[in-house]
């Protein structure tokens, strides 16, 4: 146990039977999802409710159940809370048990904040009095029925759902909050005779990197927030070996701002037009800002609350522009590290322990010592081969889910329930959060919440954005929900 330790309280009462008729069936039991149950029940506490949950882990979803006791939340403490109007909470619960450890501008464990988030939700749902079911299984499809909603859960069983049972929930309402499905293993087609084990497609999966030899030589795939998570993990595990991390772009994110930076408002109509236009305005702010002596962060963050109407401004092919040619200088300016993160990794550079490459993975084969020969074409067009004892995917979520082998958005696009946008990077919603479909048509009675709206609004990643949104997507069901009683009544 580290100093950054606190034991759960609490542990969501998971449970392999689904109920037969809820009012709300929750998909996902991630922050979307939990934060989105919290709303109704404070609103409904006569309410049945059910969160299903494929993939129960010790607190919410992946970035607060998969990491270790040390990895940093990337959103200061004090901007943390689940509802909108108390976005201190989290912070004053730190307080409470660490009492000055963590300022309200402190990146603190994420896994404290799951520790936290499992306790704010039960606690509420005590409070409220609403019958809430937590069910673990995997739903693979969602569709009308009756003026109703029925969902398919296959409960138990293993991921391929062989020797699963499937179990029908029928619900007044649906909120569909199962995040974007991962990127698929980018080695899947160019890996020959590879033992599984040297391959790891999910590092959040509990103990996937365990056995791994501490001078072992590792290759990471991807650059971004979570490749350095995972090195800094396997550091911290004690691993010595040589790293690389290989992208395409090669590039790190950037660190934030120093503590206690004053914030910069900044209008939406200071970023009209084009893509290129946007990207000049944020160019020029930037450079006023730091020749003030502040720093070009300020301005990533003055331009967040605007970034859904700029993106809904864009037209498609806009928008692909912006994607092919922005995102990735995007990402790192808006996606950033804590400082002290940054100084580790750059740290590990100057030691020679840590190599971060532009490139491509060409193949991956097996060598006679067990080890994996990974074939990389770097940015000068010449191929290297690195022999290590495992490649790690760190690419992160999918980028297009049009073609995705996820069974529930699978069976949701071929049903005709839910479309994509035009890129294939979310499933279309209104402002209100309800699902659309093919038509443009908003369904009644399924609203969605998380990230799978990137597609409509584009920033839908983290709590600041989705807290919002879980708010968004109870108050429309619960307008349906009362909409409904006052008609029975009639
Ligand atoms: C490594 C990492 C670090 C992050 N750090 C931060 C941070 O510091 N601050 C921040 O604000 N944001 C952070 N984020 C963003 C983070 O994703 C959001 O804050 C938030 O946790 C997303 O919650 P969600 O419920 O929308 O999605 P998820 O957390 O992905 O939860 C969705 C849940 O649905 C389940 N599910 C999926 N499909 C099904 C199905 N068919 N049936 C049943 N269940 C299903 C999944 O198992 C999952 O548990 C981080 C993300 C990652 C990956």
């Amino acid at each position: 146990m580290t100093s950054n330790a606190i034991s759960p309280c609490q542990q969501f009462p998971w449970n392999d039977t689904a109920p037969s008729h809820v009012d709300v069936a929750i998909v996902g039991g991630g922050f979307s999802g939990l934060v989105a149950l919290v709303h109704l029940c404070r609103a409904l506490p006569s309410g049945k409710f059910a969160v299903i949950e494929c993939h129960p882990r010790r607190a919410p979803g992946v970035a607060y159940g998969g990491c270790d006791q040390e990895h940093l939340l990337n959103v200061p403490a004090g901007r943390m809370g689940p509802i909108a109007d108390d976005m201190g909470s989290f912070h004053r619960w730190l307080d409470a048990r660490m009492p000055g450890k963590f300022r309200a501008d402190s990146f603190a464990p994420r896994a404290l904040f799951g520790v936290y988030l499992t306790d704010f939700v039960l606690d509420e749902v005590a409070r409220s009095g609403a019958h809430v079911s937590f069910v673990r299984g995997a739903v693979i499809d969602v569709r009308d029925a009756h003026s109703q909603v029925e969902l398919t859960v296959v409960t138990s069983g293993d991921a391929s759902h062989q020797g699963a049972h499937h179990q029908t929930i029928v619900a007044q309402c649906a909120v569909i909050a199962p995040g974007v499905p991962a990127s698929p293993a980018p080695w899947a087609h160019i890996q020959r005779d590879v033992p599984s084990v040297a391959l790891i497609s999910d590092p959040w999966e509990s103990g996937s990197l365990h056995g791994i030899d501490p001078d072992a030589d590792i290759l990471v795939l991807g650059s971004g927030l979570t490749a350095i998570d995972i090195v800094e993990g396997l550091r911290r595990a004690g691993h010595r070996g040589t790293i690389r991390m290989l992208s395409r772009n090669g590039r790190l994110p950037l660190p934030h701002a120093d503590h206690g930076e004053p914030p910069l408002s900044m209008t939406k109509e200071q970023f009209t037009g084009s893509p290129a236009k946007v990207l000049s305005a944020l160019r020029a702010a930037a450079r006023q800002r730091m020749a003030g002596g502040l720093g070009w962060q300020g301005v990533i963050d003055a331009v967040r609350p605007h970034i859904p109407a700029i993106w809904k401004s864009w037209t498609a092919s806009e928008r692909r522009r912006f994607i092919r040619r922005a995102r990735a200088l995007w990402e790192i300016h808006r996606h950033r590290v804590p400082v002290q993160v940054l100084a580790d990794i750059t740290a590990q550079r100057q030691a020679g322990t840590l190599h971060i490459e532009r490139g491509e993975l060409l193949a991956v084969n097996s060598t006679a010592s067990g080890n994996v020969a990974a074939s990389v074409r770097g940015s000068d067009g010449v191929t290297h081969v690195h022999v290590v004892a495992r490649v790690i995917n760190c690419i992160g979520p999918a980028m297009d889910i049009r073609h995705t082998i996820d069974p529930l958005l699978g069976a949701m696009q071929r049903s005709g329930i839910a479309t994509t946008d035009e890129l294939g990077l979310g499933i279309r919603s209104d402002d209100d959060c309800r699902l659309m479909n093919a038509n443009g048509v908003p369904h009644q009675r399924v609203v969605i919440a998380g990230a799978l709206r990137r597609g409509d609004l584009w920033e839908s990643t983290a709590v600041p954005d989705l807290r919002v949104h879980a708010a968004r997507a109870a108050a429309t069901l619960l307008a349906q929900l009362a909409g409904q009683q006052t008609k029975g009544r009639n």
